[in-house]
């Protein structure tokens, strides 16, 4: 009696010794992080690219046998939409990327996934994807929108509001997919707006998550509660690398949208949206993240250490909000009328750029106190006047007027 009570006594001090043995989710993570640059697709330099590019990025990949390839259908102008399949695993993972034809950071971080696989095939992580998952992977499923890099698909639909009418053939592909497969884990891969914060902390999001909800009422059921806790393990990953700019999205149930529905159809679903980074319009960065985490959710799923995660570092994100301009301009002076006091405001100004990039088209969005919102630049006019001609609420603005606004500090 007395043996078996010190025994079971030892054991809390022997289990975290035997899980010690392996590497610690941080250590994995940063060990994935090391590699990036070194099995990144180096090809890849710029967030616009075609599928015809895309495929030959992944030829090499293809022809070493690392990835498994089949036609999964067409999209509306004729373009092959081939699905990439690793491993031999009972678990199945199903990641699908760029629905929207405009946002291709995660088809980047795909195909690095996919480069490292093969540049890496003894790596813990490769070797624990390999033998417990089965990954499905559909990068750029919207290969007809990323030819043009817009959001929607040909026929000029969303696809991702395409999930109970399956109108679109690239729908129809995705739901195939899912129908022959039966994943058990998706991951619904976008960007978002560049100008969302994380809550009201000024912080530009980076990444936003949301394990979707299956109806209105937003209930957990056993199928979200698995997603949260991936999710969960994805924000304390990203949280090592980008504290304070990882945030929630909306759980508003939206019945036409895909996320929603794999989590409904006993898929349990993690979006993950890029947003923005300082200084780094073709998001390098945030392929990179997205690559870290991806890799580390994956093992996570192959090892099942996800079951252990709470959904609190998930649960406690803050709630994207629309906080941020491009340019805010601060404590500058503008009198919009003789006759009319002047005031003291803050103009925020958001910059869109043109076809040529020297053709920066920008547009005046608020005037007034706009203390509660941060941008990707600020400036101080410290009380100087502003061209009021210029500074007219919705205002557009050449690159040229706008360079004349901006205070010269
Ligand atoms: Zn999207």
């Amino acid at each position: 009696m007395i043996a078996r009570l010190a025994i079971r006594s030892l054991l809390p001090a022997i289990i975290p010794l035997f899980i010690m043995t392996a590497q610690t989710p941080s250590a994995t993570a940063q060990d994935v992080a090391d590699r990036f640059d070194k099995v990144k697709v180096r090809d890849v330099i710029s967030r616009r690219f075609t599928q015809q590019e895309m495929y030959g990025w992944l030829t090499p990949i293809v022809q070493a046998g690392t990835v498994r390839i089949t036609s999964a259908g067409t999209s509306a102008e004729g373009r092959t939409i081939n699905l990439y399949r690793y491993g031999t695993g009972p678990v199945k993972v199903l990641l699908w990327s760029q629905m929207h034809g405009d946002e291709s950071t995660a088809t980047m971080a795909l195909l690095d996934i996919m480069s490292f696989l093969r540049a890496e095939p003894g790596h813990p992580i490769s070797r624990a994807v390999r033998d417990r998952l089965t990954v499905l992977m559909l990068p750029m499923i919207n290969p007809d929108g990323a030819e043009r890099f817009t959001r929607r698909t040909a026929q000029a639909i969303d696809m991702n509001r395409d999930a109970m009418r399956f109108t679109t053939p690239e729908a129809r592909v995705l739901k195939s997919v899912h129908d022959a497969e039966r994943p058990d884990f998706g991951f619904n891969l976008h960007d978002q707006d560049t100008r969302y914060t994380v809550g009201t902390t000024r912080q530009i999001t980076a990444i936003a998550l949301l394990a979707p909800a299956t109806d209105e009422t937003r209930a957990d059921n056993a199928v979200r509660l698995r997603a949260k806790r991936v999710a969960a393990g994805v924000a304390t990953v990203l949280g090592r690398f980008i504290p304070g700019k990882v945030a929630k999205w909306d759980d508003t149930f939206e019945p036409r949208a895909f996320g929603d529905n794999m989590q409904r159809w006993e898929t349990s679903t993690v979006l993950i949206e890029s947003g923005g980074w300082a200084g780094d319009p073709e998001k390098m960065h945030l392929r990179k993240m997205n690559f870290v985490a991806l890799l580390c959710a994956l093992h996570e799923i192959a090892t099942g250490s996800y079951e252990r995660n709470d959904p609190a570092p998930y649960e406690a994100l803050p709630f994207n909000m629309r906080l941020a301009f491009d340019v805010i301009i601060r404590n500058a002076k503008l009198q919009t009328s003789p006759g009319i006091p002047a005031a003291i405001v803050d103009v925020g100004i958001n910059v869109t750029p043109g076809t040529d990039s020297t053709e920066v088209v920008a547009s005046v969005e608020d005037i007034g106190d706009l203390s509660t919102y941060t941008a990707y630049k600020v400036y101080d006019a410290a009380g100087a006047e502003l061209d009021a001609r210029l500074v007219i609420l919705e205002n557009k603005l050449t690159a040229e007027q706008l360079r004349s606004l901006l205070p010269q500090n």
